[in-house]
């Protein structure tokens, strides 16, 4: 940038000089080597060459002028082109404030030239993008958070409305004799244990998500637990023609359990395999390995399987994949599942090849030392 006004001023001088040296009779100022060495000798001798030849002071004075705007001009310039790259990003920057203060972050904050307010640009941007994520996440929960309202109003409201057909069919002497009428309260019943059971998960569920349930955690042996849980269990799995594989290691697994609620998980992943198994019987293989410090349980069965883009949906609460919805169920079992599992410091999953090839539900806990 500097290079061209230096460049500028030579040949002007350059120039100049040669003009002035045609000119004048620069020889007369007899400059020896002496007056070389000598500053006085030399002030003195160009002053008597100026005195004599006063036309050559207009020749420096325009040559000094010239030299002067040359350099006039290239400090403007570079006084502009400073105060806009500095400029330009503060500019920028308040105009982003100001569309962060209307709540768009649908731009991009670009960085600079100068150390600082790069930084500055670079922290700006760091923080609309956060924002930006919160504000992601904020619409993916109000999302969740319609979608569950739709699914309870919706699991409600059937068997509310089922319960409502039997009162009116039993005031208006539709079940005309007492066998009916048993038969009617017995549905009807049924339908209110089914709410009741659905409005104890809703509790459970949101209280597991505003962390408002008590965990009674000890440290106990996940395979001795599982053992013996899925041995109380034989019996109800045969009522239900399921075969049962047991592959349990013979060794001692610690973690953090609160026997309760891990049962609870365990038994909605059995009753699960019972449930969707395909049609009348079906098998369940538990196993567990243990692998870098955790212990995993392995629960596979042969049912109808899920689709590899509902294995996520499942944990979420009252989700129901389309070929489940005829099966007895509020969906809220994964989603306690998950909840639970994770407060013990450990992660549930499901694996399934996809629809009618089977599903296994993996636990991982973390072992304690
Ligand atoms: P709840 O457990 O609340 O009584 P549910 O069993 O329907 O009801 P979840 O246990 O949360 O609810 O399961 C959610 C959904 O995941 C089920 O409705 C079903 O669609 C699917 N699912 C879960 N386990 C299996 C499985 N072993 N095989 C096939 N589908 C399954
Ligand atoms: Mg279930």
């Amino acid at each position: 940038m500097l290079v061209a006004p230096i460049a500028m001023i030579g040949v002007i001088s350059i120039c100049f000089f040669l003009v002035f040296v045609m000119r004048f009779p620069v020889e007369e100022m007899h400059i020896t080597r002496a007056a070389l060495i000598n500053p006085a000798t030399l002030i003195r001798a160009v002053g008597t060459f100026f005195r004599d030849n006063p036309s050559a002071i207009y020749w420096v004075l325009v040559w000094a002028t010239l030299c002067g705007m040359v350099l006039i001009i290239t400090l403007t310039v570079l006084t502009n082109m400073l105060a806009h790259s500095i400029t330009k990003p503060i500019t920028a920057l308040a105009e982003a404030a100001d569309k962060v203060s209307d709540g768009d972050l649908s731009f991009e904050v670009l960085g600079s030239q100068y150390g600082e307010i790069d930084d500055l640009c670079a922290n700006f941007e760091n923080m609309r993008q956060s924002l930006k994520r919160a504000e992601e996440k904020e619409r993916l929960m109000k999302r969740e958070r319609s979608m569950l309202l739709a699914n309870i109003s919706h699991d409600l409201k059937t068997p509310v409305t089922s319960i409502k057909g039997y009162i009116e069919g039993i005031r208006d002497g539709i079940a005309d004799t007492p066998e009916k009428t048993e038969k009617y309260l017995d549905t009807i019943y049924a339908k209110a244990v089914a709410i009741d059971d659905m409005v104890n998960n809703l509790s459970t569920l949101s209280k597991l998500e505003l962390s408002k349930l008590q965990f009674d955690f000890v440290m106990a042996d996940f395979i001795g637990f599982l053992r013996d849980f899925i041995n109380d269990y034989r019996l109800d799995l045969e009522k239900n023609n399921m075969e049962l594989t047991l592959d349990l290691p013979n060794e001692k697994a610690y973690v953090k359990l609160d026997y309760e609620k891990m049962s609870r998980v365990i038994a909605n992943i059995i009753d699960n395999a019972i449930k969707y198994k395909k049609g009348n019987s079906g098998s369940l293989a538990v196993s567990v390995t243990i692998e870098d410090g955790g212990v995993y349980a392995h629960f596979t069965d042969d049912g109808i399987g899920i689709e590899n883009s509902e294995l996520r949906k499942v944990f979420e609460g009252f989700y129901r994949v389309d070929a489940a919805r005829s099966i007895k169920g509020s969906g809220l079992g994964l989603g306690i599942a998950k909840q639970i599992v994770e407060k013990h410091g450990g992660k549930i999953w499901l694996r399934s090849p996809g629809e009618g090839k089977g599903t296994t539900a993996e636990i991982y806990l973390p072992i304690i030392k």
